[in-house]
This record gives structure tokens, sequence and C-alpha cells, in this order.
């Protein structure tokens, strides 16, 4: 078969893998070289590669480990205990004085000394609460926040999992399913060897080496890459669809799109009713410093910025954690924030970005000034994260569209998992399986 994949991320390119090497002829469409890997590509700052938005996968994450293996990278592929924290600001509004506490294990939820004793006690419990439910369809007519306001309880709620909620969905927060807040006990409990630190996963180099690495072997196989914006998906009269990108037309069997069902809309006609539910699901957008310092500033790898207004809600110094002898002495950091593609914060130039972003910062970190400030990039992501709200599983499309011949593998369909990089894999190989006129890859 001649099959297009439109989006070389992590799931068109685990298509790819999979589809050449059961013998069938890809071309893979992405909109430029840089764009290679999606929101898992790299980048290269100060000289030093790594990727433009933080990555790191749990010892659970069994698609993509594998993947890693018969790329023949496993031995680049490095695990380490994160040690996490939360920023509380201080009760006052004034922009320091805050606290960092450590957030790494049962035990450090247990000194957590601004919530009472009976919070912190509940709030364990409802971790061990979720972890133990078995179906998910319990939880999907549940709010996250009413869930974790009825088992942690309010303090808890007010103090620590709101904070949480609102880094990643913002003002989209309320509506959050239970089964999302779930799934992430399930899989930090997954990824915990014992009552001690998370291990979490990276590879050398970054995660774009493995995205690299795949389109390699998908060119050795006579697989051919595109790197044009695909602007139409037209059905032919005659059977088959045809893909259109920098005004070339070319004809395939199948085509596979791995974006996002909003954008599929863009370039397919596809049936009103289709597109109604193709639009349905939100998606936040992201805006990500990768900002290198002349020294570190922690000792922390993760930090959740629990201050009401802060521009950025995540603090990531990746280098504390993967260090590379490429980076030296200096600090390799992310500052992370969910937001709305409209909000003017996403559409501020990278300066006045970086700007707002530092004057934060050097609140949290008082020895922190721009003068650190080696250098910068800014990276922008319109469709970062969708929002499984209530009953998120009856709005989840499934692979075949309503276009014969045409297929959707996007971030939108991963459920009840939250999207990563192990689900894209996972959700690239079962579209190529699916392609090819079966529900299984292996
Ligand atoms: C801030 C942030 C942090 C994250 N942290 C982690 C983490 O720690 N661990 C983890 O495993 N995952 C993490 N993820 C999630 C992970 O990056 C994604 O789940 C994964 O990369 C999604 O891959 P994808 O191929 O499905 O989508 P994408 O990477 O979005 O790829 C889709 C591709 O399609 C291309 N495309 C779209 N339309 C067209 C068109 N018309 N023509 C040509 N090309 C087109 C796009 O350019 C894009 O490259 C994070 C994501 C973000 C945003």
């Amino acid at each position: 078969m001649r099959i297009a994949i439109i989006g070389a991320g992590a799931t068109g390119l685990a298509a790819g893998y999979e589809l050449t090497r059961r013998g069938h002829g890809v071309t893979v469409y992405e909109r430029s070289e840089e764009a290679l890997g999606g929101l898992a590509g790299s980048q290269t700052v100060a000289g030093a590669v790594i990727d433009k938005f933080y990555h790191h996968i749990f010892t659970s994450d069994a698609d993509i480990i594998s993947l890693i293996g018969e790329a023949g990278l496993s031995d680049s592929l490095v695990w380490k205990n994160a040690k996490n924290g939360i920023y509380c600001a201080a009760a006052s509004e004034t922009s320091s004085g805050g606290r960092i506490y450590p957030f790494t294990s049962p035990a450090d939820l247990m000194r957590f000394p601004e919530l009472s004793l009976l919070s912190r006690a509940r709030t364990g419990l409802a971790v061990l609460r979720a972890k133990s439910v078995g179906d998910y369809s319990r939880l999907e007519d549940v709010s996250a926040r009413d869930w974790l306001i009825k088992t942690a309880g309010r303090e808890s709620y007010d103090k620590l999992w709101r904070p949480l909620l609102d880094s990643k969905f913002g003002e989209d927060a309320d509506g959050v399913g239970g089964v999302w807040i779930w799934n992430k006990f399930k899989l930090r409990g997954s990824t915990r060897r014992g009552a001690g630190a998370e291990s979490l996963g990276y590879l050398r180099g970054g995660f774009g080496v493995l995205y690299g690495r795949l389109a390699e072997i998908i060119r050795s196989r006579g697989g051919r890459f595109m790197f044009s914006e695909v602007t139409s998906v037209v059905a032919e009269p005659g059977g088959g669809l045809s893909v259109t990108a920098g005004g070339e037309r070319a004809e395939y069997d199948k085509v596979l799109f791995t974006a996002s069902p909003a954008e599929l809309c863009q370039i397919a006609a596809l049936p009103p009713e289709y597109a109604e539910r193709a639009r349905a699901v939100k998606h936040k957008a992201n805006v990500c410093v990768t900002l290198v310092t002349k020294k570190r500033l922690s000792d922390y790898y993760w930090l959740t910025v629990a201050k009401p207004g802060a521009p950025f809600v995540l603090f990531i110094e990746h280098s504390n954690l993967f260090p590379d002898p490429s980076f030296g002495e200096r600090g390799y950091i992310f500052l992370s924030r969910y937001l709305d593609s409209s909000d003017a914060l996403f559409r501020a130039s990278d300066d006045e970005l970086a700007g707002v972003f530092f004057d934060c910062l050097g609140g949290i970190f008082p020895d922190f000034t721009p003068a650190d400030v080696v250098d910068y990039r800014v990276h922008r992501a319109e469709y970062a994260q969708p929002v499984a709200g209530l009953r998120h599983s009856e709005r989840i499309l499934p692979p075949e569209t309503a276009l014969g011949g045409l297929y959707l593998a996007s971030m939108a369909q991963i459920y009840p998992e939250d999207r990563g990089q192990n689900y894209a894999v996972a959700s690239g190989r079962a579209a190529a399986g699916i392609i090819c006129g079966g529900r299984t890859v292996k």
C-alpha cells in the first residue's frame, strides 16, 4: 500500500516505523525538518542539545522503552531518582518571601507544614484510595476538583491540588474529570521504588535522538519525508486520497493524520457532525522557556510554583537530574505555563515573555538576576494538552474518520491515560495495525 503519514512527531514516526517494517510504501509529511519529533523534538541552546519541551519517561512506559530498544538506543537511556518540590507563596501578596518544600516521597507529604496534620493524613489516604480504583468509569461523572475535596478535604485541595490542577489547565481546571487525577496517582506510584523517589528516564542527547533514528530507519526501508505543510486531503472519486503539500499533489491508498482533530478539520472536508465532534475536545496551549544560566539555581528537578498569578507554574532544572558534559557548570532550566492560545502571554514576543518570566524567577530565587542568563529560547505549542472533562470516554474519536481511508491517531484519543510519548508510540503502532486491516499490532 502507498500510505501518507501527516506529522513526524512520536505518533507519526512510530506509525512510519511499523508500516515500513511491514513492507508498505510510506511518505511522512512534516512542516519543516526542524519540526521532526514534534513536541518531543530537540533544539540546540548554548552549545547543548536538549528537548524543546521538557520530557522524561516512567519505568512503566513499556511501549517507548521497547521502541528505544528496537532502535538500538537502550544504552542511551538513563534512569535517575528525581528530587521534586513545591514553591508556596507567602500568605501576604508580596512577590517574594515564599518557601520551597521538598515534595518527592510520601514522607514529604507527611511533613508538609502548609497543611494541618488531618489534611496531610486525608491526602495520603486519597492517593491510596485512587490507586485502589480498578474501574475508572466510576470516576467519569465526578470532576477532579470535587473528588479531591471530598476525599482529601478542602484545605488540601486549596493549598496543594488546586495549584497543581491550575498549573496544567488554568481556567479549565474545575472541569477536568476525576479520571485524570486517578491516572496521575496510579502512574506516579508505578514509577516509584518502594516509598522512595520516583525513577525517571531520559535519552542522552534528548528524545530527538530517538526520533532522528526512527527517521533514518524509515528512510533505509524506502520511506520518504516531505518537509512541507499539508494543505488538503481529498477523497478521490476513483478511490484513494490525494494529499497536497507545498503545491504538490500525490495520491495514496491510505492517509494517517497524527496532529489534533481540530487541525484535521482545517485540511480535510469532513461531514459537519464529525467536524463538530472533532472540534469539541479543547486543548491547552503551552509556552516553555529554555533558560541557560551561568550556575545552577536549585538542587531540585521539578518544582511546582503554587503562587497565584505567577506567569509560569513549573520550574524544571533539567541539568540537576540529567546532566550532560556539554552543559559544563551551567544550569539548563525549563519554565513552563499551560494557557489558552488566545491568551496575550501566548502571543507576547520572546523578549516580553522572558522579561515577565525572569521577574517572577527572581521572586522565587532572590540570587537570580538577568545577568545570570547565558541564553534562552521560547517555544510555543498551540495543541499541547487535551482537556479531559466529565464523561470524556464518550468524546473519544475512533481511529477511522468519516472519510474512507483517512485515519486519525492524536493525543486527544489517549484515554484514560494522559498524553505522553509512550502512548503516542503505542497509538502510532496500533494505527499502523488498523490501517493494515487488523486491530492488533503485536
Ligand atoms: C510542555 C510539555 C511537556 C511534556 N512532557 C512530557 C514528558 O515529560 N514525558 C512524555 O512522555 N511526554 C511529555 N509530553 C507529551 C509529549 O510531548 C506528546 O505526548 C508527544 O510528543 C505527542 O506526539 P504526537 O506525535 O502525537 O504529536 P505532536 O508531537 O504534536 O506531532 C504532530 C506533528 O504534526 C505536524 N503537523 C500538524 N499539522 C500538519 C500539517 N498540516 N502538515 C504537516 N505536518 C503537520 C506538527 O508539526 C507536529 O510535528 C509533553 C508535552 C508538552 C507540550
